[in-house]
């Protein structure tokens, strides 16, 4: 059996995806195994980037930042990541749908009883619900699949974050409300600090109970909202480049800051190119890397399909 057979032997049918109906509606299905997948890899910045999770004071914006393992970091939150790729996720979900050849709102409403809108109106049964979780206020909730954990930058904040005393200085923006007839003064801009590009921040999310529609549609998600941009300002800002350095299943024998002492050292990549680093699954691991990952990812449309034809039954 090739590499991705195996691992695709060892997730959880599709169909598990398809809603029950509860009382005259649909929820996702409760039903669960104890299997899980690790999805282990390292982001770039490539424009600047804010990550943001607390007032700034009064005009200026400051980057989350902590102090760990001796350096000074940006701080980028799992609550932020999580968000960003759920939007970027049913959107693709909804793009797959329409390829199909029917609006993507007709389609909701028939098979899930509504829209599904995040954060507040969702459906607690579609595919996004299912791998994300949702609660529906007085009537029902789905608990997340996706594990996501807070990240940190490789690097310290003294190289990359622009700041109050760097070389780069803040940000400066405009105010929303500022009126091109005055001259400029501090009430008519902002400033703000920002994580430089070329900055990265290894990251690692954990789906429960996997599908190959939720590994595969991960991966696509996490893409999407690459170019979306996480973070405040994220129209013009956050960009990231992800590399996906290794898919497998079972548990990580690692952490964030594994990676983040490994990505200091140099070593990072040499230990997932050669297959160093490792998972604990009581079934036995199976882990993807390099090619193998672009592969999982290519099967999206395969497993949609099928999710898609047994919706349809
Ligand atoms: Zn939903």
């Amino acid at each position: 059996m090739s590499q991705i057979d195996a691992f695709k032997s060892q997730l959880t049918p599709v169909a598990s995806l398809i809603p029950r109906i509860d009382k005259k509606r649909h929820v996702a299905q409760p039903c669960y195994t104890r299997r899980v997948v690790t999805i282990a890899g390292i982001k770039t910045v490539k424009t600047r980037f804010l990550p943001v999770s607390h007032e700034g004071q009064g005009i200026e914006t400051y980057v989350d930042k902590l102090e760990l393992l001796e350096r000074n970091r940006a701080e980028f939150i799992s609550r932020k990541l999580k968000g960003i790729e759920r939007r970027a996720h049913m959107s693709l979900f909804r793009e797959l749908v329409e390829q199909k050849g029917q609006g993507w709102q007709d389609y909701f409403k028939v098979k899930f009883d509504k829209d599904c809108t995040i954060p507040d109106g969702l459906c607690i049964a579609c595919w996004n619900c299912s791998l994300f979780g949702g609660l529906e206020a007085g009537k029902g909730a789905t608990f997340s699949r996706a594990r996501y954990f807070d990240t940190y930058s490789v690097e310290d904040i003294g190289d990359c974050v622009a700041m109050e005393g760097s070389e780069e200085g803040m940000g400066i923006g405009n105010q929303v409300y500022e009126d091109v007839n005055k001259s400029r003064g501090s009430e008519t801009y902002h400033l703000y600090e920002y994580v430089k590009a070329g900055t990265r921040f290894p990251f690692i999310t954990i789906i429960e109970s996997p599908t190959l529609l939720d590994v595969a549609g991960y991966i696509h998600a996490v893409r999407r909202a690459d170019e979306h941009g996480y973070g405040k300002y994220s129209a013009n800002h956050g960009k990231f480049d992800t590399e996906f350095l290794a898919v497998a299943t079972g548990y990580p024998r690692f952490s964030v800051l594994d990676m983040l002492k490994w990505a200091e050292a140099g070593t990072l990549k040499g230990f997932f190119d050669n297959r160093a680093v490792k998972f604990d699954d009581l079934n036995g691991s199976i882990a993807l890397f390099g090619k193998e990952i672009e592969e999982i990812s290519g099967r999206l449309q395969d497993a949609f399909d099928e999710y898609y034809e047994a919706l349809n039954r």
